[in-house]
């Protein structure tokens, strides 16, 4: 069945929160001030001076720093007069040779792919954005940015770096190399980048898939009152559906369930389809692979006396000593706590919305936006391991080859950012808004 299009809102200023789902007036801001939500403090815009020609610039340099980033070597090793080196992609080509092929695309994936494209949909877009009226191209360039930028983790990445750094320095000579110092400088790029740049702009200047809704349509009447109280009909009790990329409300076709934006084109639902099922789904299979990704050995150490392999919380102890306990305690934190706390969390978040919980709203979506945030950094010891791996091929004196639990920790980190990722935040407010709309 073909889906329709659905009727847009022209009122550009009228907007449903996408952590709550609370319709509002967006209110005229400043340059550098911003709207958050009065019922669950998301930060609904923020207004940004210059964005496009600031994004333009900052995407150049960031895609100049990204290109010596992977051709200059990033660390190297001496030991009694032999030495090795490693790009970023020859920690991803070793895990590829010792058969950890999964593991290897993920680090290829997160470290030299995702934040490539990152940069590059950034900079078609930003040049795209100065023609008028902006091409419709853009906008579906829009709608995967923010991909790119939930699987981009340079920053993870050189966490991994140095506690591999460390690591190895024990029993070799490190030698930081030029594309660390780089990469540093990426991580700034790429932030700033991000915080520069303006979507609402480019979103208001595209060209419509659909054309633009009738000026002189009547649109439901916001409750100023109740909205600053945090109260008030959401978007799906006005029978509004808010656009996940372009932000753009449109209503259904009457009898229709869900339709397409006519906006930008995406497909558009009330909430995130099969939400808590998906998650669960994901959050099953994350919590199963956590029990081999701590039982068997991530790293094996071969040298003249023998084998030996470490598990994640042998490496822990292994790293723990006067000066190294700190990265120490990020490994034992980034690996071992934070990935056990959020599938915790989340199990708690999916039980108290099937259960239409209305309490403690504001504690639960705070708990999302940091599951959300924290999550990424559980890959560090993905990036240890496969920067260790790569680094320490010194046969026959000494080698190091990635072990069979790597890839179920790895399989930890991918599930749970897809269980975030499949999570509504609205249907945390769901049962709340039923029940206001009952007694007001
Ligand atoms: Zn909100
Ligand atoms: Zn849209």
């Amino acid at each position: 069945m073909q889906e329709a299009y659905n009727q847009a809102v022209a009122d550009a200023t009228l907007m449903a929160c996408p952590h709550c789902d609370l319709l509002q007036r967006l209110p005229d801001l400043t340059w550098a001030a911003s709207a958050k939500c009065p019922r669950c403090n998301h930060e609904l815009w923020r207004r940004r001076e210059d964005s496009l020609n600031r994004t333009t610039a900052l995407a150049i340099a960031a895609a100049l720093l990204y290109i010596v980033a992977n051709t200059v070597p990033m660390l190297g090793l001496t030991v009694v007069g032999r030495g090795t080196s490693t790009t970023i992609i020859g920690g991803a080509e070793l895990l590829w040779q010792d058969g950890q092929v999964t593991v290897s695309i993920l680090v290829l994936f997160t470290a030299i792919i995702a934040p490539g494209l990152q940069i590059l949909l950034m900079l078609a877009i930003v040049l795209g954005a100065r023609r008028e009226p902006i091409p419709r191209w853009v906008g579906n360039l829009l709608r995967h940015h923010g991909t790119t930028q939930t699987w981009s983790m340079l920053e993870v990445m050189i966490l991994g770096v140095l506690v591999a750094l460390v690591k190895i320095a024990d029993y070799a000579t490190v030698i930081p190399g030029t594309a660390l110092f780089v990469l540093g400088a990426l991580i700034v790029m790429l932030a700033a980048m991000q915080a520069t740049f303006e979507p609402r702009e480019v979103w208001d200047r595209i060209r419509w898939v659909m054309p633009p809704a009738d000026p002189d349509a009547v649109y439901p009447a916001v409750a100023e009152d109740d909205v600053s109280k945090g109260r008030g009909a959401t978007a799906m009790q006005q029978e509004l559906q808010r656009c996940e990329a372009c932000g753009l409300l449109s209503r259904p076709a009457p009898g229709e369930e869900d339709g397409k934006c006519p906006r930008c084109g995406g497909r558009l639902e009330f909430r995130k389809r099969a939400s808590t099922e998906r998650a669960w789904a994901f959050l099953i299979a994350a919590a199963l692979c956590y029990i081999p990704a701590n039982v068997l050995p991530v790293l094996t150490t071969t040298t003249a006396a023998g084998a030996e392999s470490d598990t994640i919380l042998q490496g822990v102890v292994l790293l723990w000593s006067p000066t190294g306990w700190p990265l120490s305690l990020i490994v034992l934190i980034a690996s071992i706590l934070i990935p056990s706390a959020k599938i915790c969390a989340l199990g708690y978040l999916l039980i108290t919305v099937q259960r239409g919980g209305v309490r403690n709203n504001r504690q639960r979506i705070r708990l999302y936006r940091t599951v959300d945030f924290i999550g990424r950094w559980s890959m560090v010891d993905v990036f240890v391991d496969t920067f260790t791996a790569a680094l320490v091929q010194l046969q026959p004196l000494m080698s190091v080859e990635p072990g069979p639990g790597l890839v179920f920790f790895a399989a930890v980190v991918v599930l749970t950012m897809l269980a975030v990722e499949s999570f509504d935040p609205r249907l945390i407010w769901d049962a709340t808004s039923a029940m206001e709309a009952q007694y007001a």
